[in-house]
């Protein structure tokens, strides 16, 4: 650039096909991997049935299917700056113990040694902090964000700035165990009304699939269903269905009504369900409404209530994103 004193500022920017990063979100039966550029465009978000075990076999074909969508795009390894796998807390022997499930489960990798079966340098990320790195990153966070991850184990974060430097964080915390009714249903945690016990996505559909051990089972007789042929069933009149979906956005209505009063935040929701949710949003909205005299028009809830546009990716492209994140930190 020209200037009128001392040396010539240069401007510099980022290549975008310098580096780029993958990103995997790993749930009980299903992988979800996004490849980004170093631009933050997303290449590719593919899904996988891949049924999660935890053992070395597990690790190896999920680094294979990686391998395999690298592949796919033709990207020189080279510039493959990294792999972050976002998996929620619950599925290592640590967690398992905190809660009661088992005791000294054999065979399952531990979550530092799990860099050793990948191709590329690997990382382990919290889901809700993968989740919240998408949104800072494409610049969503205006204000001071919650970001609710609807899926089988509910995953949450705080993004806030800091009020010194400005400089955004992401905070994880256990949303999903926060208790909505003391008496309520009970959690796998041990506690009583757990948003997770309400308002996971496997919570209401075990539940119809009679799969669930924990809550009053609805139908052992009829075959799996799955999110999408409840919600068509529903519509279709199913009033069985009806009132299961109008408890389960109860739920949800109580919940975000409490969570923005303590946090004042902007609320985002993501995860698997999430175009469920976008669909349903008024009535989201109208319930929560209800709850509270200040929210005197939908709109006062509309503004602070938001769907993710990247719904089940949400995780995997902010896990590749905080690989960039890593890198820029080390220029
Ligand atoms: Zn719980």
């Amino acid at each position: 650039m020209e200037s009128a004193v001392g040396r010539k500022p240069a401007l510099i920017t980022l290549s975008r096909k310098s580096r780029y990063a993958v990103g995997v979100h790993v749930q009980t039966h299903i992988v979800s991997a996004a490849i980004v550029d170093f631009s933050g465009e997303v290449l590719l978000q593919e899904s996988k049935n891949i049924l999660y075990k935890g053992t070395p076999d597990y690790w190896t074909a999920l680094s294979e299917y990686v391998d395999s969508l690298i592949e796919s795009l033709d990207l020189e390894k080279a510039r493959i700056a990294g792999i972050k796998v976002a998996i929620p807390a619950i599925f290592f022997p640590m967690a398992w113990k905190a809660v009661g499930i088992r005791d000294d489960p054999e065979g399952i990798v531990g979550v530092r040694e799990i860099g050793a079966y990948f191709t590329y340098p690997a990382q382990v990320i919290p889901i809700a902090e993968a989740a919240g790195t998408t949104r800072i990153w494409y610049g969503a966070v205006e204000n001071n964000t919650i970001v609710i991850e609807l899926a089988r184990f509910i995953d949450g974060c705080y993004i806030y700035r800091e009020s010194l430097t400005g400089i955004r964080r992401v905070r994880t915390f256990d949303i999903g165990h926060i208790s909505i009714n003391k008496d309520g249903k009970r959690c796998f945690c041990g506690k009583n009304g757990c948003l997770q016990a309400y308002c996971s996505t496997s919570g209401l559909i075990d539940r119809v699939n009679g799969i669930d051990t924990t809550m009053e089972i609805v139908s052992k007789s009829r075959g799996i269903l799955h999110w999408n042929e409840f919600i068509r069933q529903m519509e279709a009149g199913n009033q069985e269905y009806r009132a299961l979906f109008d408890e389960y956005i109860d739920a949800l209505a109580y919940f975000i009504n409490n969570i923005r009063i303590a946090f004042g935040a902007d609320i985002v929701i993501c995860g698997d369900i999430t175009h469920i949710i976008e669909k349903y949003k008024p009535e989201l909205v109208r319930r929560i409404q209800a709850l509270s005299p200040s929210w005197k028009q939908p709109e006062d809830v509309d503004a602070y209530l938001h769907t993710s546009s990247f719904a089940g990716y949400q995780a995997s492209v902010g896990a590749a994103l905080s690989v960039f994140d890593d890198l820029i930190e080390k220029i």
